[in-house]
């Protein structure tokens, strides 16, 4: 139950109905189809970030209420309801799912509002908008998973063909920055070639999941085909993914911690897919649309606080053209309206903690003593919440720290360069490779750095546009495997070989 900031906050921006009866309850875990309060008596705050107010507690697990979630998605996958599931079945169950996200997407907004510091506009329509768009999706898989036939050559008559079979149970873990959205990424694609899941949300961040887990319910998901547990990564996230009875791990979050999940997976020789972080770069060339690049700023590294692991963090511009695109970047980074986030004209909201916000704060004054030039932006804002400035800074080099370390916030790094060849060659030189973009008009030039960039994902013109049906991974420390399209799908089927001898 909040408390009287949040509920000051709530008198101001009321909610649906369905969102406060929700917010009024007591949290409790989702396992095998039951709310269970836990068997410890571990109680996590849950803060809002606009107000630093009280918004709820959840249930900090135990390792017997994680073993208790494994055993109860081990049983379905092997022997329960969802293993009696057909194709048909799956892709009816993520399509009932798909409805009620829509049917309640204003209440789940609010939710994730208000639990992630989110501008609610924003939230709707990509977070709530995106994840109902792939729940359709990976729908239209379920039907349409196939193995193949082999032509062998070995001496005799035989038929060779091979099977595509779920993996098993899958521990899904996700960071706080899209709490649903990401969740939903984990969920859709095992649930539709027929594993189950234990996931574990973000310590700071767990509501809309378990509102999710109510509509689960509603929809009659089969018990145990989906648990979700709460508690704190280095306790519970841990636990987790160490455990016997996990067959892949899909993880989302830093590159820091997703080392070490990779080794717990490899421990136990489990699959693992591994969504780590990013410094992306943006590489505007002489002949680019500054109103372009301005646009993909407020799209990818200005968007949700910065805390967006594809944001373009780094900009290259041709010195031609430089000192116009770091004059219009920062007129419109200056501009952007800092608000409530339940106010849908907010355009930035808060920091998700207060010690979110003083890790980039540290990075804004490494930046200054670095010597690179603050353009706009660089202060905490006064008041309540984990407010920052939209904030760039120019005349950056390849050599800082706040050019090569993720931030994760509302920070922009403005570069200069000279030739092609040298903006491909500081774009790449970076431990990390998850997004980059390009802004030219020569179609030879876009293809041709396309092509050379180390990313997984490469715009053109734009910046972070994602789609259900793009693969979404990063290259080098930025991860192992895809999220989103029909590769995701891989990730969790093993292939049998089968042979007859005729
Ligand atoms: P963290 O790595 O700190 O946490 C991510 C998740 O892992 C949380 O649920 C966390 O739990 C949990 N966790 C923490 N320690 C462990 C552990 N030892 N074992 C298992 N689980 C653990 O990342 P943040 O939450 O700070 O998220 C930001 C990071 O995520 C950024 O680096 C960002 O770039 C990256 N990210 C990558 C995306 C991609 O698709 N590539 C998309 C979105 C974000 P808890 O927080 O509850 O303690």
């Amino acid at each position: 139950m909040y408390d009287n900031t949040v509920k000051d906050y709530l008198d101001q921006f009321p909610v649906t109905a369905d969102a406060r009866a929700f917010l009024e309850q007591p949290r409790q875990m989702f396992i095998n189809g039951e709310f269970l309060a836990g068997s410890g008596d571990g109680l996590i705050d849950v803060l809002e970030p606009c107000t630093g107010g009280l918004l709820a507690q959840t249930p900090a697990a135990t390792e017997a209420d994680i073993d208790l979630a494994v055993a109860a998605a081990g049983s379905a996958f092997r022997e329960g309801e969802w293993s009696k599931t057909t194709a048909a079945d799956r892709q009816g169950f993520l399509l009932k799912l798909a409805d009620l996200v829509e049917e309640h997407a204003q209440t789940i907004a609010e939710i994730e509002s208000l639990d992630a510091g989110k501008a609610i506009s924003g939230c709707l329509a990509v977070d709530i908008g995106g994840s109902i768009d792939l729940l359709r999706y990976m729908a239209g898989w379920a039907t349409k998973i196939e193995g193949a036939t082999r032509s062998v050559s070995i001496p005799g008559e035989h038929l060779a063909y091979t099977l595509k079979e779920p993996v098993g149970v899958v521990a899904a873990i996700v960071p706080w920055n899209w709490p649903f959205n990401m969740a939903i990424w984990k969920i859709c694609a095992p649930l539709a070639v027929g594993c189950t899941l234990v996931l574990k949300p973000a310590q700071l961040t767990p509501l809309s999941m378990l509102y999710f887990a109510g509509l689960c319910q509603q929809a009659g998901l089969p018990p145990g085909a989906l648990n979700i547990i709460t508690g704190r990564g280095s306790s519970v996230g841990n636990y987790l993914v160490s455990h016997p009875g996990i067959n892949k791990i899909s993880f989302t979050g830093s590159t820091e911690v997703g080392i070490g999940v990779g080794q717990a997976a490899m421990t136990n020789i489990n699959h693992v897919t591994l969504e780590l972080g990013g410094k992306s770069p943006m590489v505007f060339f002489e002949d680019g649309d500054v109103e372009r690049v301005v646009q993909a700023t407020q799209q990818s590294i200005f968007f949700n606080t910065g805390q967006v692991c594809s944001a373009g963090s780094r900009l290259y511009v041709h010195r031609s053209r430089y000192d116009e695109v770091v004059a219009a970047v920062a007129e419109r980074a200056s501009a952007m309206k800092i608000g409530l986030t339940l106010d849908p004209t907010t355009e930035m909201g808060p920091a998700i903690s207060a010690g979110q916000r003083q890790a980039v704060l540290d990075y804004i004054a490494i930046g200054r003593e670095e010597g690179a030039r603050l353009v706009c932006g660089g202060e905490a804002v006064e008041g309540p919440g984990n407010y920052l400035q939209p904030t760039v800074f120019a005349d950056c080099d390849n050599s800082m720290r706040i050019v090569q370390e993720e931030i994760f916030g509302p920070v922009l790094v403005i570069i200069p360069f000279d030739a092609d060849e040298e903006a491909v060659q500081l774009a790449n030189d970076n431990q990390y490779g998850l997004a980059a973009s390009v802004f030219t008009r020569d179609i030879s030039r876009a293809h041709r750095t396309v092509s050379q960039l180390q990313a997984g994902s490469v715009w053109v013109n734009t910046h972070d546009l994602i789609d259900s049906c793009t693969p979404f991974g990063g290259f080098k420390a930025s991860g192992i495997g895809k999220d989103l399209g029909p590769e995701q799908l891989t990730h969790f089927l093993e292939t049998k070989s089968v042979w007859i001898e005729l």
